[in-house]
Parts: structure tokens; C-alpha cells; sequence
């Protein structure tokens, strides 16, 4: 088998979230001299491969999901029965992420010497809630002492060549819901109401679309950004009793959650309000100058001549929950322009260069630096 092969393997099971069909299984087989971790919770499962290989402390693990999202509809192929043509393997999860797992898996298969541990933490939950996923294995090893020191999420990162981003960090994001309570009145006696939507006019464009900081090399300035206002009873004689706003801040590390109340909080100061934030992932980031993001740029930049951009763009992923740990983690894998849609595909030589990445990153990342 090679890596291709694997990921032709790999579509074929039917794996909408938290279904493996037998994947992991299939991978405990194919991976029959590593020792193999369960950790199920709920209906999800969670697999973890390890084998320490000499005496050295540096942990190298390769992280991803076998689930999927639903196929859909406006396919010209079986999402499940993967199919190559011109060059391109079509089939649902070939790029978010069953591809980068059948690299991953078989670098992992074909590891001759390395001073340390080498691991696969798998999850059938990623594309759902996340609540039973890799936040259930990652406590788990803490409790075993079996915490990666560095690790590779193999989400699709890659814009338009292969090669091309490392996705070293992620930006956090925190909602909020404002309720702003003034007091109903007749249109035609202002005086005698509060009405919210006078109150806020003037505050509107204080915090609409606002930086909150300047962002950094690695970061975009986090951005207030309303997702819905509304008050009012849809006539034109009543003024409303109270008004409700709702916003987002995707945000980086140099903006917090007491930030953006400090900051509500002077913005409407001595208006009658209640502020819920909550915050859904926090931001991280990986420096751009440590191990893990050098030897990973080198081996990109052998295998596919070009040096990748480090960014923390896109959505979150399963790295949110590793970053916490101290662990040196990033995201790298195949082009990321067919994901969650019909006809979802992977170039072949992608899958194959991705493998001779990994490949080198796992030679080259125990030398001395
Ligand atoms: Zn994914």
C-alpha cells in the first residue's frame, strides 16, 4: 500500500459524524506494531497509535479526524466509492481530511529511525460539536503522561499551490448579546419614552467594524463585527421597550474577552444594559522560529520548492484544544478549495508530496538544531 492507496481505502467508509464504519479498526491492523489507544465517550470514538522508538524525549504526533460532513447533494460520483480521473481523487473528506490522515498514517508506517515517540491521535468528532473529540483523548494522555510535545493537524491549510501555508496559529472568537432597556412609548410624545434605538444611533458607528488592537505579523486586528440588531414592533407609531445586538470578534492573542467588555462598558456607560459574552476558542500561536514550524518549512520547501506563508487565517480546528497543553502544534496539508461541497477532490501528487513531507519532517526533526 502507499499513501493513495490508503486514502482510496479511507473514503470508503462511511463516516458522517461520529460514525468510524470500521476505520479505525481497518487502521489498528494496518498499523499492527504500534500500540492502540481507545478513549470512547458518548457515541464518539477516539483512537490514539504510539511506539517510542529510542530513548529520546521529543514526541511527535500527527492529529486529524476520520469524520466527515455529510455528502449532500449535486454529485456526479459516489461520495463514498472514490474515484480517480485526471489526476484528481474525488470523494467526500479527500481534502478535509482524509488525505492528509492517509499521509500521515503511512509516514508514520514507515518510520525506520527515530530517537522518540511517534504518534496518530485520531477523532470521529471534529465536524460536530466537538465536545467528545480530541479534548477527551487530550485529557486522557495528560493523565498517562503521554502529552505530545509537538504536533501536525493535517487540515487542508494550502491556498492555491500545494505548499504554500502553514496555518501556525488560529484566531479565537468570542459572541456577544447586548440587551439595551429603555421604556415603550407613543411616537408622538418622545419625551415621555426611552427609546434604545435613539440611544444606541450614536454608539453604532463607535463599534461597528472597530479594531479592537492592531493585530501582529502572525494576526489581523480583531474586528467587532454586529451580526444582527433588532427592537421595535415593525409599525411606525410605537417606539420600542428595549433593543437586542448581537456581534462576534474573531479574535487574536492581544485581545481578551474583559477586553471587549472594558470596551463595551465605556461605550455605553450609564445606559441601562446587560452584557453576555461567551467565548467559543481561544486564540493561539505557534512562533514562527520554533522547531516545529522550521523543519516543517525546510521539508516543504525540499519537497515542493516553494517556502510556505505562516498564517492564522480560516476557521478553528482541533488545534485549539492541543495549543492549551503547551504542546507545539501547527496545521499542514493539502489545498483547501473543495472542502464541505460536492465533488469534494485531491490532487494525487498532493497526497503523494504530503507523504514525502511528513516523511522528511519525521527524518529531520530529532537533529540537532
Ligand atoms: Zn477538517
Amino acid at each position: 500500500m502507499n499513501s493513495v492507496d490508503l486514502l482510496l481505502k479511507l473514503i470508503s467508509f462511511q463516516t458522517p459524524t461520529p460514525l468510524d464504519d470500521g476505520a479505525f479498526e481497518y487502521l489498528e491492523s494496518y498499523l499492527s506494531d504500534f500500540e492502540a489507544i481507545y478513549c470512547n465517550q458518548n457515541d464518539v470514538k477516539n483512537v490514539f497509535f504510539t511506539k517510542q522508538y529510542g530513548k529520546g524525549d521529543i514526541h511527535l504526533c500527527f492529529a486529524g479526524h476520520i469524520d466527515v460532513v455529510p455528502a449532500g447533494d449535486g454529485w456526479n460520483t459516489n461520495p463514498f466509492v472514490p474515484m480517480i480521473k485526471d489526476g484528481f481523487i474525488y470523494g467526500r473528506g479527500t481534502q478535509d481530511m482524509k488525505g492528509g490522515v492517509a499521509a500521515f498514517v503511512e509516514a508514520v508506517r514507515n518510520t525506520k529511525n527515530f530517537n522518540g515517540r511517534v504518534s496518530i491521535l485520531l477523532t470521529t468528532d471534529e465536524e460536530g460539536e466537538a465536545l467528545f473529540g480530541t479534548k477527551i483523548m487530550l485529557e486522557y494522555l495528560e493523565s498517562k503522561n503521554l502529552m505530545p510535545t509537538h504536533c501536525v493537524v493535517a487540515e487542508p491549510t494550502c491556498e492555491s499551490v500545494f505548499g504554500d501555508a502553514i496555518k501556525v496559529g488560529r484566531r479565537g472568537s468570542i459572541n456577544g448579546i447586548l440587551e439595551l432597556k429603555g421604556k415603550q412609548g407613543h411616537v408622538a410624545y418622545p419625551e415621555k419614552a426611552i427609546n434604545p434605538i435613539h440611544q444606541i444611533a450614536h454608539i453604532i458607528e463607535q463599534i461597528a467594524g472597530v479594531d479592537l488592537d492592531s493585530g501582529d505579523k502572525y494576526f489581523a486586528p480583531s474586528k467587532l463585527v454586529i451580526t444582527d440588531i433588532r427592537s421595535g414592533y415593525e409599525v411606525t407609531n410605537v417606539t420600542p421597550n428595549s433593543l437586542k445586538l448581537m456581534f462576534n470578534v474573531r479574535n487574536s492573542t492581544k485581545t481578551t474577552q474583559d477586553d471587549i467588555e472594558n470596551f463595551i462598558n465605556s461605550k455605553f456607560n450609564g445606559l441601562d444594559f446587560t452584557l453576555k459574552l461567551s467565548q467559543t476558542a481561544s486564540p493561539f500561536i505557534t512562533n514562527g522560529n520554533s522547531l516545529l514550524v522550521t523543519r516543517l518549512s525546510s521539508a516543504i520547501e525540499k519537497q515542493c520548492g516553494i517556502l510556505p506563508k505562516l498564517s492564522t487565517a480560516g476557521g478553528t480546528s482541533d488545534a485549539r484544544f492541543i495549543a492549551p497543553y503547551g504542546v507545539e502544534v501547527l496545521e499542514f496539508g493539502v489545498i483547501n478549495d473543495t472542502i464541505h461541497a460536492p465533488n469534494e477532490k485531491v490532487g494525487v501528487d498532493e497526497i503523494e508530496t504530503l507523504y514525502n513531507v511528513f516523511r522528511e519532517l519525521i527524518d529531520t526533526i530529532g537533529d540537532e538544531k
